[in-house]
């Protein structure tokens, strides 16, 4: 009988924090909203009980994307907000000739992007513009350039010759014929920013997805972590990995997202400054920390450097994680990640479980 008893008041409990459940669930809603922005379908879903502030919130978060976006446009059209505004434009212009002040967030990620540039002893480099005109992988046809050209655009190579002046300001490119190229920074950066948008608006559960460029905020409507899933860099529609995730970034560089077919190779866009050819190392890397800009940085630095090197560099780096499958099949990862990621290594893939 108090058996009964007590299982019936089981049930009760049971019922009740189900109903409870539904009513929250009907109380919260979603809105999500998809643009096309830097070169990529960014994709930005909040929860909260307000619809019209759902909505506000993800404008101003639009609105704070499309303005790095613009700031940082290397090939802006005539007669767009960017044509008038980049500040990447203006710098590249006057390379060799003089300082060019520049918005904060610019300043902000050539600081990022100089920082990481010698701790990655110069993998990372986002003067690499005048090589990654020559391979033309924005353009309609992207070409293996020839060995003498990539020789002469590699001297325009190298962020010593990046000047940032945090106290006045200003950015110079010190020889003429230099290019900045924010490809492996802004899509990162502004994402964090359109996240700090979303928070200023009272938004607490928010997920920004710009093309494999993952941010969350608090943990997911369930609250439980996301689950963010890890692309097989060989099969399109396979999962590497399913991360565990919680207010948070999560980026992953590829070298099947954006490449060209020639003589029977495989020609990808992340390119190693030293050779100036496409680096070869991994397949896919994934950098998680905190900050989504400090992310793209890192998901960029860690495809260049040799798996072991990349892990090393991450171990060192507070509050950094990595996950990366190397070129020859093999999948690693930093020992942080340990019971929030789900490993399913599928064919021509070996999991070191050591690590
Ligand atoms: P994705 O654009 O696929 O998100 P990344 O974040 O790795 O990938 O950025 C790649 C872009 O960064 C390239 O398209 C190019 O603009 C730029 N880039 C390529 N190689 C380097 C490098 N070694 N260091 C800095 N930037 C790079
Ligand atoms: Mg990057």
């Amino acid at each position: 009988m108090r058996k009964q008893r007590a299982l019936f008041a089981l049930v009760c409990l049971l019922l009740g924090a189900v109903s409870a459940g539904l009513l929250l669930g009907q109380r919260t809603r979603e809105y999500k909203s998809d643009q096309f922005l830097m070169d990529t379908l960014v994709s930005i879903r909040v929860y909260g009980k307000d619809a019209d502030k759902l909505r506000e919130a993800v404008a101003a978060a639009y609105a704070e994307m499309h303005r790095i976006a613009d700031l940082a446009d290397g090939f802006p059209q005539p007669g767009t907000t960017a044509y008038r505004i980049s500040d990447v434009c203006r710098i590249n212009e006057q390379a060799g000739l003089k300082p060019v002040s520049a918005d904060k967030d610019v300043i902000a990620m050539l600081t990022l992007a100089k920082k990481y540039h010698s701790l990655s002893e110069g993998a990372f480099d986002v003067t690499i513009g005048p090589v990654m005109d020559l391979w033309g992988f924005g353009r309609n046809d992207p070409q293996v350039p020839p060995p003498g050209r990539l020789g002469e655009a590699l001297a325009l190579v190298g962020s010593k010759d990046l000047v940032v002046n945090e106290r006045e300001q200003t950015v110079f490119l010190r020889k003429a014929g230099m290019k900045l190229d924010l490809g492996a920074v802004a899509k990162g950066y502004a994402t964090e920013k359109a996240i700090q948008a979303l928070k200023r608006h009272g938004i607490e559960k928010a997920l920004i997805d710009a093309g494999g460029n993952i941010r969350v905020l608090g943990k997911s409507r369930r609250d439980i972590p996301w689950r963010i899933g890890i692309k097989d860099p060989r099969k399109a529609d396979a999962l590497t990995a399913v991360l565990a995730l919680e207010d948070s970034a999560a980026v992953t560089s590829g070298d099947y997202y954006r490449y060209f077919e020639a003589g029977g190779k495989r020609w990808h866009h992340i390119l190693d400054p030293r050779t100036g050819y496409p680096a070869a190392e991994n397949m896919s890397v994934t950098a998680v920390t905190a900050d989504a800009g400090l992310a793209d940085v890192l998901s960029t630095v860690f495809f260049v450097l040799k798996p072991e090197k990349a892990l090393e560099l991450a171990e060192k780096l507070e509050g950094v994680d990595l996950f990366l499958v190397a070129d020859d099949g093999r999948i690693l990862h930093t020992p942080g990640l340990r019971g929030r990621v789900e490993v399913k290594a599928g064919e021509g893939y070996r999991h070191d479980q050591g690590r």
